[in-house]
């Protein structure tokens, strides 16, 4: 990206709010980092939040079908034996509301509400090296100055609304699903458009469709989905997790990426096909991510991902009735899980519905908007609402939005113009004392997110409590290691199927013009975790402290 921000360094500390430490954002991340800062460190620390609540993403993606894909018994925080003993979730999968209401509850519980400041955003941050202190300006005017600044902007946060031209003229309504009205949308009686079949449009479709009079999907790439098969929760397993929270949490700690279910150690490759169709089988009834872990050659070897692709387009046709929308649905172009795997809920049954229609916009590109519908190349699609579930410029577009500045005032985007380059997905070279929470270059999306965000705000806890005692005041990525990180991420991902995807946002290639660089660290959390505890306990090697 070559537009790089040029405004001017504010180091005029005068009339500015003095910390210890600053974080950007109140969702999962940016309320556990405040609370230990605060009330383990004793640090004076603020986090400063863009919304009026708490939540981040639950706050933000209330769309229709919200839901997490994580189970909700390892979808929360497990710092804390009593938050898990007061909290009771109530269905398989956690849904949008109930995630609101829960981080609402920690945040309350740990009252952490009087130390966030809400309606709030971060619009630039500048290290001021001779003080050694960053300087943070809001859209409301207001500065801050903290020692440490840590970022907790979530990876998806950033909505991305296509460039499609005529959107200005259109008389309907249009939302994006990452910034949906509080108050929902009344769909009823209306025709919608939904652009996209990402994780989001797979969960939106089957409800709106249940309330529109007419739902046609745009899609452009066609994806996999496997049943969600979500269920309230029996009284014996809530008791179950009550009673076993702490293995369940250590479960977590063991899997690749966070989950309470460990990869199969047979391959695919060396299953007959008859039992291996029996473990599909077997997997798609019982739903969920988990499906994914049916192989364990399956992320690492075409041979073995096309049997898993091959089940699923099977069990796209044998669902869908019109063959003409089954094959549009099952002309998948990249192996299984590579992107993002969605699960969902009735999505493709949602297709053998009278009111729903699905356009191949591979085959005849969208044009235009007009002021009364979606045009592709071949035809006008006239509808009320145009709802676009087209995703985010992920991980490295909420950091890149803010006008953040290191050493010399020199831009982040500057740095990052060829894609992002830190040291353990944690520090950047050149800003010293900012760390940024499941950025880019850690497992972040990859993996269970409120696993990989408790290990990394764990960490970076650590470090600070490590820094205090020393009397150090200055934490700096080093350039080499920041070189070497940057190959191992590469690597990692090389070693599997996921840069396969060309056309996914672990790749960036979702946003026109965004660099080509597989974001997060493929080498799952484990090894992440080792790799962590080892440079902290050799005195931060790779790192400059002073
Ligand atoms: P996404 O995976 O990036 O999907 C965006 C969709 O919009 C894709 O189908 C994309 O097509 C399409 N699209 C984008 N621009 C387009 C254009 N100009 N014309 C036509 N189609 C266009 O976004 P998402 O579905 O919001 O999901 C993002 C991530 O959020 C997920 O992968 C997941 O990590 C997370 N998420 C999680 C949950 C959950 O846990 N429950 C739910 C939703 C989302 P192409 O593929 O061709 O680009």
């Amino acid at each position: 990206m070559t537009n790089v921000v040029t405004a001017p360094h504010h180091t005029d500390a005068g009339n500015a709010t003095e910390l210890d430490a600053l974080v950007i954002g109140a969702g999962f991340a940016g309320l556990y980092q405040l609370l230990c800062l605060r009330d383990r460190l004793g640090l004076s620390v603020k986090a400063l939040e863009a919304a009026d609540g708490v939540g981040g993403t639950w706050y933000w993606n209330r769309y229709p079908g919200a839901r997490c894909d994580s189970e909700s018994h390892v979808y929360w925080y497990t710092f804390s034996p009593e938050l898990m003993r007061e909290w009771e979730w109530s269905e398989r999968y956690p849904g949008q509301a109930e995630i609101l209401r829960y981080l609402n509850f920690a945040a309350d519980k740990f009252d952490l509400k009087r130390d966030i400041q809400f309606n709030t955003r971060v619009t630039a941050a500048h290290y001021d090296a001779a003080a050694n202190r960053w300087r943070v300006r809001t859209d409301t005017g207001e500065n801050f100055s903290a020692r440490f600044l840590i970022t907790a902007v979530g990876c998806l946060s950033t909505a991305n609304v296509p460039n499609i031209p005529g959107l200005q003229d259109f008389k309907g309504d249009w939302y994006h699903t990452g910034q949906w009205p509080h108050d929902g949308v009344d769909f009823t009686g209306k025709r919608v458009g939904m652009i996209g079949t990402g994780s989001t449009a797979i969960q939106a479709a089957p409800v709106i469709a249940a309330q529109a009079k007419h739902l046609t999907v745009f899609q452009r790439t066609a994806n996999y989905s496997v049943p969600a098969r979500n269920v309230p929760l029996t009284p014996e397993f809530k008791q179950y997790v009550k009673q076993n929270a702490a293995e369940i949490r250590a479960l977590t700690h063991q899997t690749y990426n966070g989950m309470a279910f460990k990869v199969s150690e047979v391959k695919a490759v060396d299953t007959p096909s008859e039992e291996r169709e029996k473990i599909y089988e077997q997997a798609w009834e019982r739903g969920g991510l988990q499906f994914r872990a049916s192989f364990q050659d399956m992320l690492v070897s075409q041979e073995a991902n096309n049997t898993a692709a091959d089940f699923i387009k099977r069990k796209i046709r044998s669902i869908v009735k019109d063959p003409e929308t089954a094959a549009i649905l099952s002309d998948i172009d990249h192996p299984y899980a590579a992107k993002r795997p969605p699960i969902d809920t009735d999505y493709f049954e949602t297709f053998n519905r009278a009111n729903v229609s699905l356009v191949n916009v591979k085959a005849a590109p969208i044009e235009c908007i007009s002021e009364t519908g979606i045009r592709t190349t071949d035809a006008e699609y006239p509808v009320d609402i145009i709802v676009f579930a087209t995703g985010f410029d992920a991980m490295t577009g909420p950091l890149l939005r803010m006008d953040i500045r290191g050493r010399d005032g020199v831009a982040l985007k500057e740095v990052w113009e060829e894609g992002p380059r830190n040291y353990l997905g944690l520090q950047v070279a050149g800003f010293p004392n900012l760390f940024t929470i499941t950025g880019p270059g850690s497992p972040s999306v990859l993996c269970n997110m409120p696993v990989a965000i408790e290990q990394h705000v764990d960490w970076i806890t650590d470090c600070i409590r490590h820094m205090r005692a020393q009397g150090l005041e200055r934490i700096e990525a080093r350039p080499e290691a920041v070189e070497k990180w940057v190959v191992e991420v590469n690597e990692a991902a090389h070693r599997t199927l996921l840069p396969r995807a060309t056309h996914s946002w672990y790749l960036g290639a979702n946003i026109p013009g965004k660099p080509r660089v597989f974001m997060p660290y493929a080498g799952g959390l484990v090894r992440y975790r080792e790799i962590c505890q080892t440079v902290a306990a050799e005195g931060y090697e790779g790192f400059t402290l002073s």
